[in-house]
């Protein structure tokens, strides 16, 4: 695998071209010139570069206006690979894949709380070698990873990682003196929004929320078409957004946050509580004959066979979400909010209740109207938007 930085690939107008290219899906040499402002030799000489560099392919399915057939340019999408890491509480996803987000290869291992820094680094180190190692045909161009927690993008530090229990862990320096490449970190909620925004809407929504809900909580924030940081970079980290002022003790020292009431952990817990109660559910019988653990998944199959309390478990989960979202309806009223991570396969059973609570407490009709969706990314939501990291940069410098 042909390693290295991607840097070489990037000035102004290169990114300009590409991504009108990648926007465009097929476009020809006389249309980047009249559609971008820049001459017709610019526009030759740097397509030029980009063929050589094979990011860029001719095609000719041109439609003939009358003479010869225009060459038709298109992203080359296998060119180049990216690996893209998603660093969640229990679990790191890694995965390698091509320019246009479609996953060839991956592979994941379980992490623990406790694990120390040499050993979670040592980890990372690991993943990336075993994906390079079965795919050395391919060549790579970056790293992205998303990590949970509170995470300072520009240093690729993160800060802390509550579910790890991990303190300021040099992430980006590590990778890139291990492997020679570039590499970007990013809180995974944040990771998972610009993905949703780049693979999904070729062009950036203007503003656009999208809420990870699993173990943790987070939101990355969509403004204007870039990713909201906030000055300390803990903007859109509403799993700790205070929803109950007298509620449980949560993992970061204050008491009611929304990942109390709505996270995975929360589900499950709020369900065993029920069940030790007494109260009727098929959960009890479930956890009776097969001792396990309830957990966020199993509460959903139940919800699923039309277990009763399942479903307001779920019900009120969603109600807490939408109330969390309402919040943030009304401080930065985003065009499309996207549902990911684990608790949304939960589908209508958490997102019903998202919506009518949004329609029910929203301040103006037209925002209570603001589509809630789940994400269609899947499994790799995060892993992607870790992949989304190096591209936005690659193809619009000026983003972020
Ligand atoms: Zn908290």
């Amino acid at each position: 695998m042909q390693r290295g930085s991607f840097q070489w690939m990037k000035s102004l107008n290169k990114s300009i071209i590409l991504n009108k290219i990648r926007t465009a899906g097929s476009i020809s040499r006389a249309q980047i010139a009249k559609e971008t402002k820049l001459t017709p030799p610019t526009v030759g000489t740097i397509v030029k570069e980009l063929l050589e560099q094979e990011l860029i392919k001719e095609s000719v399915l041109g439609a003939s206006q009358g003479g010869r057939k225009p060459k038709m340019l298109e992203l080359n999408t296998t060119g180049f690979y990216i690996i893209g890491i998603d660093v969640g509480p229990s679990n790191i996803q890694f995965i390698l894949s091509d320019l246009s987000g479609n996953v060839v290869d991956n592979w994941h291992k379980a992490v623990h709380e406790g694990i120390d820094e040499r050993a979670f680094l040592s980890t990372l180190e690991q993943g990336v070698a075993q994906l390079i190692d079965q795919n050395k045909s391919l060549r790579l161009i970056g790293i992205g990873v998303a990590m949970h927690g509170v995470v300072d993008a520009a240093l690729g530090i993160s800060v802390f990682a509550p579910n790890l229990n991990l303190r300021n862990i040099s992430i980006k320096e590590h990778l890139e003196t291990t492997f020679d490449m570039d590499v970007r970190v990013e809180n995974d909620a944040k990771a998972l929004a610009l993905g949703e925004a780049w693979f999904h809407d070729q062009v950036p929504q203007t503003s656009m929320i999208a809420v990870n809900v699993g173990r943790g909580i987070g939101a990355g924030l969509v403004i204007n078409g870039k990713l909201f940081n906030g000055e300390h970079g803990i903007a859109g980290e509403i799993g700790h957004m205070t929803i109950d002022i007298n509620g449980k003790l949560c993992s970061c020292g204050n008491v009611g946050c929304l990942q109390t009431v709505a996270s995975g952990p929360a589900i499950a817990e709020r369900a065993h509580e029920l069940v030790l109660h007494g109260e009727k559910t098929v959960l009890t019988e479930w956890v009776t004959h097969e001792p396990k653990p309830i957990t966020a998944e199993l509460v959903h199959r139940a919800a699923e066979t039309g277990d009763t309390l399942s479903q307001e478990i779920l019900f009120n989960a969603g109600i807490y979400i939408g109330v969390a979202l309402t919040n943030l309806i009304h401080v930065c009223n985003p065009c499309q909010i996207i549902v990911g991570g684990g608790v949304s396969k939960a589908g209508d059973f958490i997102i019903s209740p998202i919506r009518q609570t949004i329609r029910e407490r929203v301040i103006s009709e037209r925002a209570q109207e603001t589509p809630v969706v789940v994400s269609k990314l899947g499994d790799y939501g995060s892993a992607l938007g870790a992949v989304a990291l190096i591209l936005s940069e690659l193809f619009e410098p000026e983003v972020k």
